[in-house]
Formats: C-alpha cells, structure tokens, sequence
C-alpha cells in the first residue's frame, strides 16, 4: 500500500486523534454517570420523604392541639353554668348535685389540661424536626444546582474538545488514501493501529523485530507501508 511521507505523518497523528477521541468519550461518559449526582439525587429522594413525614406530623398535631382547646373550651363553659345554676338555686339537693358535677367536670379539665400540655410538647419537638427537614432539603438542593453547574460546565468543555477533535481527524483523514484508510479503521477496532520502529522494536506492540523482518521493511520504497510482523500494525517511517 502506498502513502506519501505526509500521509504517513497524518496515520500516525490520526492514532493519536483517535485516542484522545476514545478518551472524550469515556470521560463523557464518566461525567453523566458522575456517582457524586447518584448520590445526591438519592439523598434528595429521601430528604423529600423526610419532609412530608415532619409535615404530616407537625399538622396531625396541629389539628390534636385545635381540638384538645375545643374541648377545654366546652368543658371550661359548662363548668361557668354549673358555678352559675349553683349560685341561683335555692335547692340544697340540686346544689348537692351541681356541685357534684362541678368536681367531676374539674377533674375532666384538669386531665384535658395535662394532655394538651403534652401534645403542645410534642407540637414543639415535631416544629424543631420539621424545620430541620426544611433546611437540609434546601441545603441540598443548594448542592445540587451547584453540582448541575459544575457538571454542565465540564461536560461543555469536554464537548468542546470532541468538536476540535473530531474537526482535526477530518483534516487527517483527507490526507491519507481510502485503502490504508480501511486498513486503519479495521485494525484500530481492536488494537493500536499504527507504530514506529523505534530501537528495533514496534512502538505499537513493543515487541522487537527480527533481524530479517526490519531488513524487509527498510528495504521497502519511502512511500510503501510496512506492517509489524508481531502485531500487525501498520508501519511508518
Ligand atoms: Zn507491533
């Protein structure tokens, strides 16, 4: 196969071309699959479940405090009518009767009382966890936008640097023939394609050459490509 001095030039830069090319898209690759996004996105997932649960409790007991006042408030009424119907009665068995209610509905209020104290207590902790909830999801949708940036930023770059490549291989690609250029495409599939001989041995596989296979390729016109006995890849000059 032959191929200009040049067009040798362009093979062996097109090696390197299609290395960093290979290398781009690995690290593309790398960047959408980045474990940093996997672990905040789970993060966020979790945090979000944690803020509906503070929520549902904050407003369950919400609603419990409403209607432990509800309650104290009926409670507290009937107690002020009793005080009143045993102010205006003149009976002293409706008396001994009112004032028996009085007591039963003051112990009622009391025990109210020490129940709403505690939900109150319990409203108090389930604010403070709620609240928490609420900053450590914004913290991490904080990071989050801040890691989206950063990602989008590099993945640019990196996009970029594919755009150059790719721009550079078609220059490469335009100096070398069509058959070499098959023989190179089939060859990079599966391997190093191009090599040098550098101190008798290939570049491409480091395997030295015999003495009569390097008699062979120097032997071979300026413009001629060799292969490497050992890998097969192609020689030049
Ligand atoms: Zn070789």
């Amino acid at each position: 196969m032959k191929i200009d001095l040049a067009g040798q030039a362009a093979l062996l830069k097109l090696t390197e071309v299609d290395l960093e090319l290979n290398q781009i898209k690995a690290q593309l690759q790398a960047l959408l699959d980045s474990p940093e996004l996997k672990t905040l996105q789970s993060d966020l997932s979790s945090s979000a479940e944690e803020l509906l649960v503070a929520r549902t409790e904050f407003e369950n007991l919400q609603t419990s405090v409403r209607r432990s006042e509800e309650d104290i408030r009926l409670v507290t009424e009937r107690l002020v009518r009793d005080r009143e119907r045993l102010n205006a009665t003149s009976s002293p068995k409706d008396a001994i009767g009112i004032q028996g209610e009085i007591e039963s509905l003051g112990r009622r209020k009391d025990e109210l009382e020490s129940i709403e104290l505690e939900l109150l207590e319990q409203l108090e902790d389930s604010q403070k966890k709620l609240e928490l909830a609420t900053v450590k999801r914004a913290e991490l949708q904080a990071q989050m936008t801040d890691l989206q940036e950063r990602l989008t930023a590099e993945i640019d770059a990196v996009k970029a640097r594919g755009r150059k490549a790719t721009a550079d291989r078609l220059i490469l690609v335009d100096k070398i023939p069509g058959e070499v250029l098959k023989k190179y495409e089939n060859l990079a599939a599966k391997q190093v394609a191009v090599g040098k001989i550098v101190d008798r041995a290939c570049n491409a596989c480091h395997m030295v050459i015999s003495s009569s296979a390097l008699d062979q390729l120097s032997k071979l016109p300026e413009d001629e490509i060799g292969s490497c006995p050992e890998c097969q890849a192609i020689i030049v000059r």
